[in-house]
């Protein structure tokens, strides 16, 4: 019997999860799902420098917006925990001790001067990028080149201390990527690590592969950037022993900017005014705000659907997809390697996509919201009749009312441009006899009967009625362009129709 897929998502609670992070938990999702796995969440705060109170919560809030929750999680722990690295500290230790016997770590006692002294040295002998490494390493203060009794007092007396990996120095690593294929990487080019830092916590290297592996972890799925790390991990599954059980790895294409030059970050967001982030946040230290796609107005499941087609596509045309159908779909082979550039336009084609498949009913909720908060009140029949002419037309939830105020309020001014071409004598015209027309019925007024007495009214003078349609609308609406004229006009009803048309007759004066 195959092994249960077990992956992970395992973010640094150091700020906003960046959308990035976020397709990175989506594809680790539906990969678990689509292969009836689990999906853990492992918080790795090791860095305490770098620790953002708040960040930890802001990722479960926003995995928990898109419903794509973890099986387990420091909030919801299974068998493998603790889910937070800060409160596995205590296991650490005896792995990078278990290296070390094995010959494959050792101490360093290096002070930060004397590796900023190495580093110069290197530098001025020409070395492109100075590193603690198999060469170097015989020059400095270790467990390899001090005498053993020295290491043994130093260790005795609470000297402070590092422990490195010793990567070898002439040796191919190879891991097979599950979107890349073969990467090889020769031993040269890497460096001696440290795996335990001198505060006796563990590094990301170290405490990722010992909890990859504690945990059962069977695909390592996260971001591109993780990629020149991954040989180190190779080589310390296979100097753990624990060769046999490695995940296989899947690196996943960076995220471009819209031109495609280079990554994308919060700079690119705040230049564009396009969110990076689920959801707003506010930087606990300095106070700076990031804006969030929720906040903005997308819809969780058309944001999902816009983040799961960053580097993946179901090799056909299709492009709406439910989260069921996302899992139903998903394969890591349809993950592209190159870079996928970021469109916000692309994000609100599909949050109107998804607009326009909810009901009027789901939708007039947000209306109703709307415009309670702007002190004002609408039936509900009516909020329903607004939300049916304008959702054509919106891209957020929130254009509903902001685009469909005018059906509540009336103008109180016109727009000139369009008052200054299409308010003519003819428009003046047709309107008088259409008020009339109207004042002389009080049938319920529908958008055919609306549309029959406006026709009657411009052929009884003669004049074309497509002709004066745009003054109509100006002067019913104040503006040039909008929904369908005759639906507004039935929403609004006779009395306000009659009564906006008269203020405008009032108002509006003919530009010669
Ligand atoms: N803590 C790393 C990050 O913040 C996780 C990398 C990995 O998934 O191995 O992205």
């Amino acid at each position: 019997m195959n092994k249960e897929v077990r992956v992970r998502f395992a973010p640094s609670p150091t700020g906003a999860l960046h959308i990035g992070g976020v397709r990175t938990a989506l594809y680790n999702y539906l990969f678990a799902r689509k292969l009836g796995g689990k999906f853990l969440l492992r918080i790795e705060d090791t860095d305490q420098t770098r620790f953002v109170p708040g960040a930890e919560e802001y990722i479960k809030n926003a995995l928990e917006w898109l419903n794509i929750s973890p099986d387990e999680s420091p909030w919801s722990p299974g068998d493998c925990g603790p889910y937070r690295q800060s409160e596995r500290k205590p296991m650490y230790m005896q792995y990078a001790l278990d290296l070390v016997e094995k010959g494959h770590a050792y101490y360093a006692f290096d002070t930060s001067e004397e590796l900023d002294a190495m580093r110069e040295r290197l530098t001025a002998a020409r070395v492109v990028s100075p590193q603690y490494n198999a060469i170097t390493r015989t020059q400095m203060k270790n467990s390899l080149t001090l005498p053993e009794d020295e290491v043994k007092a130093r260790l005795a007396s609470g000297d402070p201390y590092v422990i490195r990996i010793k990567i070898p120095r002439k040796e191919e690593v190879r891991l097979n990527d599950m979107i890349r294929g073969w990467v090889m990487v020769h031993s040269n080019t890497l460096d001696d690590k440290v795996l335990m830092k001198s505060d006796g916590m563990p590094t990301y290297h170290l405490a990722n592969i010992v909890d990859d592996h504690l945990m059962g972890i069977t695909h390592v799925i996260r971001g591109e950037e993780w990629l020149p790390s991954a040989p180190l991990h190779v080589l310390l599954y296979r100097y753990f022993g624990w060769e046999d059980t490695m995940p296989q790895f899947a690196h996943l294409p960076l995220l471009l900017k819209p031109d495609g030059n280079g990554k994308l970050s919060k700079r690119d967001a705040d230049k564009h005014g396009f969110p990076v982030f689920p959801m707003d946040w506010t930087d606990p230290s300095t106070g700076e705000k990031a804006m969030g796609f929720k906040q903005a107005g997308y819809l969780p499941d058309a944001f999902l659907n816009f983040l799961a087609f960053l580097g993946w596509n179901p090799g056909d045309h299709r492009e709406i997809f439910s989260l069921a159908e996302l899992i139903e779909a998903f394969s890591i082979e349809r993950i592209g390697k190159s870079g996928t550039k970021f469109d916000i336009n692309k994000a609100k084609w599909f949050n109107e996509q998804y607009l326009r498949s909810k009901t009027d009913q789901e939708l007039s909720r947000y209306l109703l919201e709307d415009v309670e908060n702007d002190g004002l009140s609408v039936s509900e029949e009516k909020a329903r009749q607004i939300v049916a002419i304008m959702k054509e037309r919106a891209t957020f939830p929130t254009d509903l009312w902001k685009e469909g105020m005018f059906m509540l309020i009336a103008p109180q001014q016109f727009d000139e441009s369009v008052a200054s071409k299409k308010w003519n004598q003819e428009a003046v015209t047709v309107l008088t006899t259409y008020k009339e027309k109207l004042s002389s019925s009080s049938e319920v007024l529908t958008a055919d009967s609306a549309k029959a007495l406006l026709e009657e009214s411009a052929a009884a003078n003669d004049i074309k009625f497509g002709k004066v349609m745009q003054a109509v609308r100006l002067a019913v609406t104040g503006v040039g362009a909008g929904p369908d004229l005759m639906a507004v006009f039935e929403i609004i009803g006779r009395e306000e129709l009659i009564s906006r048309i008269s203020y405008a007759l009032d108002t509006l004066k003919i530009q010669s």
